[in-house]
């Protein structure tokens, strides 16, 4: 069969809204042009992000009733660390509300004034509990993966021989860890090979330094090094998996991407000492070890959810329905980052509205154009969320899927919308920002229009 369908049949639904051109323009001025200030009730297709909007299998849904809700110690508690325990070799597994606690955790204990963090390229919320902790962030993607058109197989790969050098130049000791985002978020949801993962434990290795995984889509690079990593296609996934958090000496997750849960995320570490330190923080913030913030339900859905995400059946569903939208949205003329990633298709805003300079934000104004003329909500990733200190390489919009929540109809629509601002994106117009936080600013910045 050359149709690679959804591998699960729908037992629940939500219906969602169809809004007129009128109420759409009227609800986007109230929001300030920042479709994260919209109620989610006025977005008819919502790839804002794939974080925490997944849908639930009925085994999750059961665990649901499961879930053990002691204070301290409960069963589901132990069902959760043994999971990951069993999935990633890790020894010790700190349960957090999301993956921002686990680094805010992590960061308050390596980070610093004078310290350097080295990663592929922080996301969002890394970069920004790099920052809070004194540290300065710095972003390492190979060449390959700032040019939004080569077709490298791993373009999220770090480059190593700049990773050398950063060490030379500013020293190990100022070097709290390496870190390594799995798959590349920020850089277009680009996967890592396991080859440089190894590379770069190699080059820690020599430096006595530890690194740590940001592995919040750690199944979907897995899957895509078995497809193109040679070598690797006779392997399980969960094997590849394995070797992957294997080579690192910890990692952070949020369990709201590849954990298929709408709430949670996991601390995980081999060191006793620092796995101290953290529960102490843990205690102080989140709550206690054994339920970080969650309930003891939301521990049993993530069991149940890093066990489903491995199933190869919906990573080829999952992959192939990314790859479909990146590859009509090519066919039509729109240029993606490209090769599609896993979880999103990243669409190159600077190239689809030429006449839109970097300083008026051409991802946001794309972003508008796309909810006006469909009630389509997507994400700028470019110059607002990015360029408060610097110009980002690319500014681009990223379309986020759900996990399984839309079908293939869904995305065709997705196309047609696309299709239609395309024919009219010369209207498309630039923006300026009246009102900005000090911090993450596309969150709750507001716009005018040019
Ligand atoms: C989502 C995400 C985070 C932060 O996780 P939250 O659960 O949103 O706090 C960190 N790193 C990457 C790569 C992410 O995609």
């Amino acid at each position: 069969m050359k149709t690679i369908i959804e591998p699960f049949r729908i037992k629940a639904v939500e219906p969602i809204r169809m809004t007129t051109p009128e109420e759409r323009e009227a609800r986007l001025r109230e929001a300030g042009f920042n479709l994260f200030l919209l109620r989610a009730r006025d977005v008819l297709i919502d790839l804002l992000t794939d974080s925490g909007t997944g849908a639930m299998s009925s085994e999750q849904w059961a665990g649901i009733m499961r879930g053990d809700e002691s204070y301290a110690g409960a069963d589901s508690f132990f069902r959760f660390e043994s999971r990951l325990q069993e999935m990633t070799g890790f020894a010790h597994v700190l349960p957090t509300h999301q993956g921002r606690a686990s680094e805010r955790i992590l960061f308050e204990l390596l980070g610093g004034p004078d310290k350097v963090v080295p990663n592929n390229t922080h996301f969002d919320t890394t970069l920004a509990n790099v920052e809070h902790s004194g540290a300065r962030a710095v972003n390492l993607p190979i060449a390959e993966g700032r040019d939004p058109r080569n077709r490298h197989p791993f373009k999220g790969n770090m480059d190593v021989a700049a990773l050398e050098h950063l060490i030379d130049e500013v020293g190990a000791e100022r070097i709290p860890a390496v870190m390594i985002t799995v798959t590349n978020n920020s850089g277009g949801g680009q996967p890592v090979s396991l080859e440089n993962i190894r590379d770069v434990r190699a080059v820690c290795d020599r430096h006595g330094l530890p690194l740590f995984l940001d592995a919040c889509r750690f199944a979907e690079n897995a899957w895509f090094i078995k497809q193109r990593e040679p070598g690797q296609q006779d392997r399980p996934v969960k094997d590849i998996v394995r070797e992957m958090f294997g080579l690192a000496d910890g990692a952070t997750i949020s369990a709201k991407k590849d954990g298929l849960v709408n709430i949670g995320g996991v601390l995980l570490m081999r060191d006793e000492d620092l796995f101290r330190r953290a529960s102490s923080l843990l205690i102080l913030t989140e709550g206690y070890v054994t339920y970080g913030g969650l309930a003891g339900r939301d521990l049993e859905a993530m069991a149940q959810g890093f066990e489903e995400v491995l199933r190869e059946d919906y990573l080829q569903y999952r992959i192939r329905s990314t790859a479909y939208l990146g590859e009509k949205l090519l066919a039509m003329g729109v240029q993606i980052v490209e090769p599609p990633g896993g979880h999103a298709v990243y669409v190159d805003a600077a190239a689809f509205c030429p006449h839109i300079p970097p300083e008026q934000f051409p991802g946001q104004s794309v972003v508008c154009g796309l909810y006006r003329e469909g009630g389509i909500r997507a994400c700028e990733i470019g110059s607002v969320m990015f360029g408060r200190h610097s110009r980002p390489a690319m500014e681009l919009v990223r379309l986020a899927i759900p996990r399984r929540v839309y079908t293939q109809s869904h995305i065709d629509y997705v196309i047609e919308v696309f299709d239609a601002l395309r024919a009219r994106r010369g209207d498309l117009r630039g923006l300026r920002i009246v009102d900005e936080p000090p911090a993450l600013r596309h969150f709750t910045a507001r716009f005018a229009e040019v």
